[in-house]
Order: structure tokens, then sequence, then C-alpha cells
């Protein structure tokens, strides 16, 4: 095995499904809260246009950067909705968003720079930096008066003259933490005055219930130092399609273009004619989608708030929650994530993911967190599933 191997990580949330799985296999009712997955289909419209691209021939390779008419279509939305100019010379079609992670990697980051990215997070950054040999510089989160706040100290902390990029989630996952404008200027001004470049991870600007998204790339001087990752996976319930996009300055976007080249040649033909159906078509299916996300938010953040030894913040975006349970755990005599997870399968049916499913805990690091994803049950399940987890705590 190649040395790199040892370093590659992985996304430990698939072994909680594995487990969940094999306890429904022996006869239990499972309520599937750990896979970040939908249930949901697809819009009818974009299917269709998937079948129609198929039909009308568009089986063979296309262009590495993703079909023009894709490229402009992208190029139109992220301008509309972050304030900016972007035109298709600026967009890179990907397999999904997670590719964006690696290639903004591979084109900004060498051996032994340092990269700032959060924990909790996505475990695909800390993995890929790591594989790629980078160094992975985790900041936190803190628990403010509606959601949790950036750890503003922790990330100043971690600068050094070594540190040369950043990761940035807003609309995280697993907290559903959304920061403030206040908070994304600071965190521009720090990436201005250390000269970092910001992957800004926007897989759920679309998921949200109330208000508006906001993206760190709006802030003057930031676009040229920003690459956007998008993907269609979770506003148009197309997580199985594969099919996202990096946004950004056109030098970088060309390099992120050549690293298509040498490792997918195009993303699927007519799956990108499916996209551009999803940008310019029908919207409904969309909003209906996000109908039926906010009920189910709704039902679980109440039943969670209803539960002793559990609060939770009521995101307005995302499909996450992630409530603390420090004192449910202190409640029942639980002294480990995996205990508390095992007790809760095997004595309510209720999955998910912990903490640490999202990273190495931070120093200091004292509260207990899980996270209860909404995107791949119903309202019903939630309020049945949620219902004996609360009986059981009590
Ligand atoms: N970034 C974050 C924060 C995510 O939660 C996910 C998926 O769960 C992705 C990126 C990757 O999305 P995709 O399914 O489009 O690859």
């Amino acid at each position: 095995m190649a040395e790199r191997i040892s370093r590659l990580g992985t996304e430990t949330a698939f072994a909680v499904s594995a487990e969940a799985n094999a306890w429904r296999a022996l006869g239990h009712t499972v309520y599937p809260f750990h896979l970040g997955d939908m249930d949901l289909p697809t819009p009818e419209n974009i299917v269709e246009a998937a079948f129609r691209a198929i039909r009308d021939g568009k089986t063979g390779y296309c262009p590495n950067a993703g079909i023009p008419e894709l490229r402009a279509a992208l190029a139109d939305e992220i301008s509309a909705t972050h304030d900016l100019t972007y035109t298709p010379e600026n967009v890179a079609v990907q397999p999904g968003g997670k590719p964006v992670i690696e290639k903004f990697l591979l084109t900004l980051m060498d051996p032994g720079d340092e990269v700032l990215y959060p924990s909790p997070g996505f475990p695909i950054y800390e993995s890929q930096i790591e594989f790629l040999g980078g160094v992975a510089k985790p900041y936190g989160f803190v628990p403010g008066e509606k959601n949790f706040l950036l750890d503003f100290d922790a990330i100043e902390a971690a600068i050094t003259p070594r540190t040369k990029l950043l990761i940035f989630n807003n609309l995280h996952n697993p907290t559903g933490a959304e920061s403030s404008d206040e908070e994304i200027s600071a965190l521009a001004e720090l990436a201005l005055k250390h000269d970092l470049y910001v992957l800004s991870d926007e897989a759920y600007w679309d998921v949200r219930y109330s208000g508006r998204s906001r993206s760190i790339a709006s802030l003057p001087g930031m676009a040229e130092r920003t690459i956007i990752l998008y993907t269609f996976s979770k506003k148009y319930a197309m997580t199985g399609w594969r099919l996202g996009g990096a946004i950004g300055p056109k030098d970088l976007i060309a390099h992120i273009a050549t690293l298509n080249v040498n490792q997918e040649s195009c993303t699927t033909h007519f799956i990108q004619w499916a996209g551009v159906e999803a940008l310019t078509g029908e919207q409904s299916g969309p909003e209906e989608i996000l109908g039926v996300l906010k009920a189910r938010r709704d039902a679980a953040v109440d039943l969670l708030n209803d539960t002793p030894g559990v609060s939770c913040y009521r995101p307005e975006a995302t499909f996450y929650l992630y409530p603390d349970v420090t004192g449910l755990m202190e409640r029942k005599g639980l002294a480990t994530y995996d205990e508390l997870r095992r007790a809760a399968l095997e004595q309510t049916g209720v999955s998910f993911c912990t903490r640490l499913h999202f990273g190495r805990a931070l120093p200091g690091e004292q509260r207990r967190y899980v996270r209860f994803a909404y995107s791949g049950i119903s309202a019903e399940l939630i309020r049945e599933g949620l219902g004996r987890f609360s009986e059981w705590a009590q």
C-alpha cells in the first residue's frame, strides 16, 4: 500500500447505517435519523429532462468543464444569488459537490500547508487535507442564543504563517449553524489579512425555510480568492445523480477543469441536461421539498426539546439538528457516545450519528452533541420515533 492510503479518512456515518440495517434485519423498527440522504423523489420535470437527453443521444463525452448550457445556467444562478458577475468560464461542472473539496485542495494546497476547517464538520475535509499531505487545523463552534457561533478565538489562534486555506461551510453540516453578516465579514477580514484562499461549501444554500443565504464570496475582495461548492443534491433531491459545480476565479477554474480531464473526463452528459432543467425549469419541485422538510423540522425540534436532558436550536437552514444531549447522558448513566447510540437504537429504534462522526473532539470540548438528520424520515415516523426516545429519557 502507498503510505498516503494510511491517511485517507472516510464517512463513518455509513457504519452507523450498516448497524441500523443489521438491527432492522433482526425484525426491529428503526427510525433513521443517521444518514443525510433524502427519501423524497427528484421533481418530475428533471427526471423527464434526463430521459429526453438520453433519447436525444446526449450519451457521448462532452466538454470537460461541462456543457456550455449548464455552465451558463450555473453562472447566471450564482451571479443572481450572490450579487456577483460570473460567466461560464467561472464554472467547472462536477459529478457532485464532494469532488470540489479535493479539487480545491489539489489546486491550492502544497504538502505541509495548513488548512482551517470546521470540526464538527463534513468529514471529507479532514480526510482529504491529510490524504493530500496538508496539515488539518480544526476550528469549532460555541453555543449562541439562537444557534451555534463560529469560535473566532480558536480560528485566530490557529492561524500561523503556514496557514494557506480556509474551509467555511455556512449553513453547516452537522450543526445547522448559520453565520450572521458580522461573522461572515469578520471571517472575510481574516482571510484578506492572512492571504487565505477560501472554499465556501454552499451545499445547503437553498435548503432554508426563511430569510436569505449569504456567501463570503460576495464580500469585497473575496470572489477573487473563493471557490464556491455548489450541488444539486439537496435542493432538488438529487443525491444519487451526482451533479454539482465549482464556481470561482477563471484561472483556478481552468485548473479544476484540467483535473476533470484527468479524473472523470466529464460529468455524465445527459445528467447535465437534467441540471439545466433543474436550474431553468419549473420550480414547484424544490418548493414542495422545502415544505415537507420544514414540517419535519418542526416535529423533530418540538419533540427533542420536550425530551429531558436534551436541548435543540431550531435552525432556519439545512436538514440537520444538533441537540445538546449532555443532560440525557448523565440521567442515563451513559459515559460514551457509542453507549448512548447503541442504547438508543436498541431501546427505542432511534438511530443517529454523534459528534465523533464529524471529526475528532477538540481540546476543552465538554458538552455532548448528536446529529439528527430529518431528510430521510417522514414527519409521522419522526413523531413516533422521537416520542419513544422522549419516553425512554423520562
Ligand atoms: N458539503 C457538505 C457540507 C455536505 O453535507 C455534503 C453532503 O452531504 C456535501 C458537501 C457533498 O454533497 P454531494 O452529495 O453533492 O457530493
